[in-house]
């Protein structure tokens, strides 16, 4: 496969002489050189050729962006820990622990999947590859070993092509966009172009090639007015035409719909000087020939890209009415738009390379770079210290990034533990998990992880499930909701013998009453339930089976509701002692409620022994009304059971009878005394004449036991002379005396 152009590292080596002077590092380089040599010899690539020359590519590609010495030497051992047998502690004694962190960090970067990620999202993959990456250099050998690769996919298969070019292009080109390395990310763009639309890339090819005569002759022509142009004012100048590459023509025309005739700056020219100063100058010259395109000047020296990019770019019609885009930069500017950080550090102090300065300078520039990284070309932001917080935290502090044995990476929040990480991989492991290495160390679950903490999690057939104190560690949602809902899992089956039991009984009670199941709708039954503060027809199994409700009085209450009299009177509550003697005053206890305020409806003034319903009222417990009574009528379904209970301290009940007698002496004095002699307490008593009768109304209020006793007062006052009915307030209808 050799043949004579093939390139050598002693080509290499001439390159990086162009600008790295010291002798010393010229020796090491070749060193480092000679040991890749030796560590990767017998091994080959897919193309056949032997592995070094890849190393040798990568190097030169590191020497034609003017990187440092340790950069390189980074380079050429880039793929000697991951491809060989050396340790660490060797790496470490032969070539210093800061290019092994470089090249650790490069192999690491390697070996993230991609693919494997749960979900898709590229811009979460490039966090990812910054914060594993965590030093510049780091990026640089990654950048520039994928470009290798990229210029020799061919000899992949068609499958792994469009893989890697995907990733490149998701991941790669926008960090290499990111640190304004313009050639590597423009070649990146058009071979990533050429593996995932082969057809139409050379569609555009060939659309450039057609009119590359023609354009060549425009561009000639405008080279020539303007070498004339600046010639005139003594300026020094160099002058290129310039072609997008494909990618971006395609991109451009995809974008905004545009016909290939119709890209306005295909037509490029660049202009390189010495000084800031002489730019602005050529503009004006510029500008006082070609008229300008409104809108299209940008001044990006006077406010540089936050990639550095520094440039002035106008866009002016040309002769025939053609439009140009003129970019106007300095030697180093320009030097900077295309190589980006990885030329930057250069000219930090002078243009005169200092090695010992490299590691400071590439680490200053790395904070630097950390912070923009993430960033879009936003000239906008006026608060860059917030949003450099804002971007700190989103990119270094929102997430961790660890990895399973296997180098698939999983994303988690800063303070995830192990079991968050368990959960993440499968419910199972969550479940199973009885203990976890971290980076090959035994840790405790509740352990914080760390991005680039290789995770591993042992599980055991034995576990009977998570341990409830993990929700007080978990950092995810994901794995709290699935340890509660593990102990759910549980409780359910628990809970099935249960219910299955409170079925039986219930069908029993129908049973032995003869009553079809078919007699109650399940809506009936379930507005019953709602009585009783059971809210499923499963937690009233429960609550049956359980032996926590009792059937009897569920019956009554489904009967009662369901308005058969003769059911009705069937079924009697049974007075019972009340539990709870302060939350029942009045001797009543509401199904499901324990420490109720409770209150008698003043419209129908239940007595002890009536037939009651509680109605739930906002904010003031509730309302005790007897069956009867007209205001609960429409509110059914609001209504919950409630019985009569004994209790202790014997309370009286307010009871208002209306009586209707002829008016006559005395009467007031017969109706007292029939409640004295009764035992009850007369509490207020009104009288008032109805002229046109001549008839008398009395409104009693009373104070009684309880039902038989208010119903002995009322049969007893229809003995009374002149009487012609009497009541209790609410009642519906009004009986006549007989
Ligand atoms: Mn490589």
């Amino acid at each position: 496969m050799s043949n004579t152009l093939e390139l050598t590292f002693a080509d290499v080596v001439e390159h990086i002489r162009n600008y790295i002077n010291n002798e010393e590092d010229i020796i090491r380089i070749v060193e480092a050189y000679d040991f890749a040599f030796k560590m990767h010899e017998g091994q080959f690539r897919k193309s056949g050729e032997p592995y070094i020359v890849h190393i040798i590519h990568v190097a030169n590609i590191l020497a034609t962006l003017n990187v440092g010495p340790q950069t390189i030497i980074a380079g050429i051992l880039h793929d000697v820990i991951e491809d060989t047998e050396i340790t660490e502690e060797e790496f470490i004694e032969k070539f210093g622990k800061d290019i092994f962190t470089i090249v650790n960090g490069v192999t690491k970067i390697g070996n993230l999947n991609f693919d494997n990620l749960e979900e898709y999202q590229a811009e979460n993959h490039r966090k990812i590859f910054i914060a594993m990456a965590n030093d510049i250099r780091v990026i640089i050998v990654k950048l520039v070993d994928r470009l290798h690769n990229m210029r020799t996919l061919k000899h992949m298969s068609e499958e792994k092509q469009k893989r890697i070019a995907k990733e490149t292009l998701d991941v790669y080109v926008p960090i290499a966009h990111r640190l304004g390395m313009f050639e590597l990310k423009n070649e990146l763009e058009d071979l990533c172009f050429l593996y995932l639309d082969r057809e139409r890339y050379f569609e555009i090819a060939k659309m450039v090639e057609v009119r590359r005569t023609e354009r060549d002759n425009y561009v000639n022509q405008m080279i020539e007015d303007l070498s004339n142009l600046l010639s005139k004012h003594n300026i020094n100048f160099k002058i290129f035409g310039r072609s997008k590459h494909l990618y971006s023509i395609n991109r451009k025309m995809k974008k905004k719909n545009l016909a290939f005739d119709e890209i306005l700056d295909l037509l490029a020219i660049r202009v390189i000087t010495k000084t800031e100063l002489e730019c602005y100058e050529i503009l004006g010259y510029i500008h006082s020939i070609f008229t300008p395109v409104p809108g299209r000047l940008k001044d990006y020296i006077a406010m540089p890209k936050f990639n550095l990019y520094q440039s002035l770019h106008t866009t002016v019609i040309g002769p025939n009415g053609n439009i140009f885009e003129i970019q106007i930069r300095t030697e180093k500017m320009d030097e900077v738009a295309e190589k980006g950080v990885a030329a930057h550090w250069r000219y930090k102090e002078g243009s005169e390379y200092n090695p010992r300065a490299e590691q400071e300078e590439i680490e200053e520039k790395l904070h630097w770079f950390r912070d923009i990284i993430n960033l879009t070309d936003n000239q906008e932001i006026s608060d860059a210290t917030e949003f450099m917080q804002h971007l700190q935290d989103d990119l270094f502090n929102t997430s961790v990034y660890v990895m399973s044995p296997q180098g698939r990476v999983i994303d988690l929040p800063v303070d995830s533990t192990p079991i968050d990480f368990a959960y993440r991989i499968h419910t199972d492991i969550g479940n199973k998990a009885v203990g976890a290495t971290v980076n090959g160390n035994l840790v405790p679950l509740s352990t914080k992880l760390k991005t680039g903490d290789v995770v591993q999690i042992k599980t055991s057939k034995q576990s009977t499930g998570p341990n409830d104190d993990w929700l007080s560690f978990v950092k995810t949602s994901a794995a709290k909701s699935r340890i509660r809902s593990f102990y759910k899992k549980l409780e359910r089956e628990e809970r099935e013998p249960i219910i299955d039991k409170g079925k039986i009984v219930w069908q029993k009670e129908l049973e032995k009453r003869e009553i079809e199941q078919s007699a109650f709708t399940t809506k009936k039954l379930q507005s019953t339930l709602l009585g009783f503060n059971i809210s499923s027809i499963e937690d009233f199994y429960y609550a049956l089976g359980s032996n926590s409700l009792s059937v009897t009085r569920v019956l009554e209450r489904l009967v009662k509701l369901n308005k058969t009299p003769e059911e009705i009177r069937a079924a009697k509550p049974v007075l019972r002692r009340a539990k709870d003697v302060s939350s029942s005053k009045y001797g009543v206890e509401v199904a499901g409620l324990d420490s109720m305020m409770i209150n008698l409806a003043q419209c129908c003034y239940p007595v002890k022994n009536d037939d009651i319903s509680g109605y739930v009222t906002k904010g003031a417990g509730v309302t005790i009304h007897r069956d009867s009574c007209v205001n609960i009528e429409q509110e059914r379904e609001r209504l919950i059971f409630c019985e009569w209970v004994e209790v202790d301290t014997n309370p009286k009940y307010e009871s208002i009878l209306i009586i209707e007698a002829n008016d006559r002496s005395n009467l007031v004095a017969d109706i007292i005394q029939v409640i004295s002699q009764n035992k009850a307490n007369l509490l207020e008593i009104n009288s008032r004449l109805q002229t046109d009768t001549m008839s008398v109304t009395s409104k009693v209020k009373i104070n009684v036991n309880d039902l038989q006793h208010l119903n002995n007062i009322i049969a007893n006052m229809r003995k009374v002379d002149g009487l012609h009915s009497v009541v209790r307030q609410g009642d519906r209808h009004k009986s006549a005396v007989k």
